[in-house]
């Protein structure tokens, strides 16, 4: 089956570093399309992240037209080709060998365009466009399922599945992210194939979550993973109650269009231990940053939850850290149900406007040097006044270097 349809609408500037490269192709006598999600995205009308090439050029034939290449999966007839500022993927139109890793296809053979868009996952990715003629190559029925809303498997879904493990995520990243339902052959081979998941490397599995996350379809996405039932394998011992699921959609849902990755992770892991949380961090081989940030706003999440009630040295210290913006909407998310959240709201923002931005992370009145001038010896003892005393600087109790180094005199007495 193939079907070819005209574009009907013109290509975006961002696609002119890759219309080069298929020209060129195109004029050594290759075949050469734009394949793939860039395809996808501009039938739907959206702007592609990214604009990939297929062709029947070999990769050391695409090495040998252009100028500047890299080979980035040569084994996988992948050649990346510079075209202005761009790196475009070039890829060797092929068919995947078998699988035994779960992951990666052992060895390739190259062949042509049909046969191509048959390795690729889902019907919607895997048509073409013929940037010359401006029109759609669909071998695979992807622009019925574009109309239709479905992120469908091409060929056996449980086969697919089976092969590469990581597209039981890629289907929900899609689903979510388009709004679109998973066809269900589909969705019944993700339930069957979710323990697969375990087998994927967590580095994976944490940038299919990074990215579902990063999305405004995050709460469908968490939906989505916990109706197919892959939420229970994202790492050992993932686990949530109904009750905890639809707390956990709910408070994805709130947070704003774009959110770092661990305010969004937040919200997964917001009513578990400390232990835990850094169990999972390094689980999903998060980053150090990444690990500890998720830690501090589960920490603090209701340090704000009375904004009257807080001491100003302890705000200030919140208001230092560099994730303040994420304690703030993820404090909000968790009221946003609680009564009185409108008031809760404004009485935090009364409270926040009131700090002088100088005042939240001054230089200390007093140093470690000043305590070894008037004699402290090193020792827990020491570390305790030096915070003492930032602290009462923080509480605005302190208002000079004089007044500290009195109070120290004081404390020493
Ligand atoms: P995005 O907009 O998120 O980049 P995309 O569709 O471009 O989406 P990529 O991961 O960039 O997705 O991959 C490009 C194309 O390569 C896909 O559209 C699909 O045709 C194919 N592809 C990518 N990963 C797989 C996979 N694991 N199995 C089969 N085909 C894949
Ligand atoms: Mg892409």
């Amino acid at each position: 089956m193939r079907e070819r349809f005209p574009l009907n609408r013109t290509l975006p500037d961002e696609a002119v570093p890759a219309i080069r490269v298929a020209q060129a192709l195109a004029k050594a006598g290759h075949a050469a399309l734009l394949a793939g999600g860039c395809v996808r995205d501009l039938l739907l009308g959206a702007a592609p992240q990214d604009y990939d090439v297929a062709t029947d050029a070999r990769p050391e034939r695409v090495s040998a037209l252009f100028k500047t290449t890299r080979h980035v999966g040569a084994q996988f007839g992948v050649v990346l080709v510079r075209s202005g500022k761009r790196w475009i993927e070039v890829a060797t139109f092929r068919a995947d060998g078998t699988y035994s890793d779960g992951r990666r296809p052992d060895q390739v053979t190259f062949g042509d365009a049909q046969l191509d868009a048959q390795r690729r996952d889902f019907t919607i990715n895997g048509m073409f466009l013929d940037p010359q003629r401006l029109e759609v190559i669909d071998f695979v029925g992807g622009a019925a399922d574009l109309r239709a809303r479905v992120v469908r498997a091409i060929g056996d879904p449980a086969e697919r599945f089976a092969e590469d493990h990581l597209r039981l995520l890629r289907a929900v990243r899609f689903a979510a992210r388009l709004e679109f339902a998973i066809e269900p052959r589909t969705a019944a081979a993700i339930r069957a194939a979710a323990p697969f998941l375990a087998r994927v490397s967590a580095e994976r599995v944490r940038e299919e979550l990074e990215r579902m996350l990063a999305q405004e379809g995050r709460s469908r996405a968490f939906e989505l993973l916990s109706g197919v039932g892959l939420l229970t394998h994202l790492w050992p011992g993932a686990w949530w109650s109904d009750g905890q699921r639809a707390a956990v959609a709910a408070a994805l849902a709130g947070l704003p269009p774009r959110v770092s990755f661990a305010l969004g992770f937040a919200q997964l892991v917001c009513d578990r231990r400390p232990e835990e949380i850094e169990r999972i961090g390094r689980a999903l081989t998060f980053s150090n940053v990444d690990r500890e940030t998720v830690l501090w706003l589960v920490e603090h999440q209701a340090d704000l939850d009375d904004p009257s009630g807080i001491a100003l040295a302890a705000l200030k210290r919140l208001m230092a850290h560099e994730a303040f913006a994420d304690l703030l909407e993820h404090a909000r998310v968790r009221n946003a149900k609680r009564p009185n959240a409108g008031a809760r709201t404004a009485a935090l923002q009364h409270r926040l406007a009131a700090v002088d931005p100088a005042l939240v992370r001054p230089p200390p009145f007093v140093t470690g040097d000043d305590l070894l001038a008037a004699g402290v010896p090193q020792g827990p003892q020491f570390k305790h006044i030096l915070d003492e005393l930032y602290t009462r600087q923080l509480d605005e109790t302190l208002a000079t270097r004089e007044a500290a180094l009195a109070a120290l005199r004081a404390l020493l007495g």
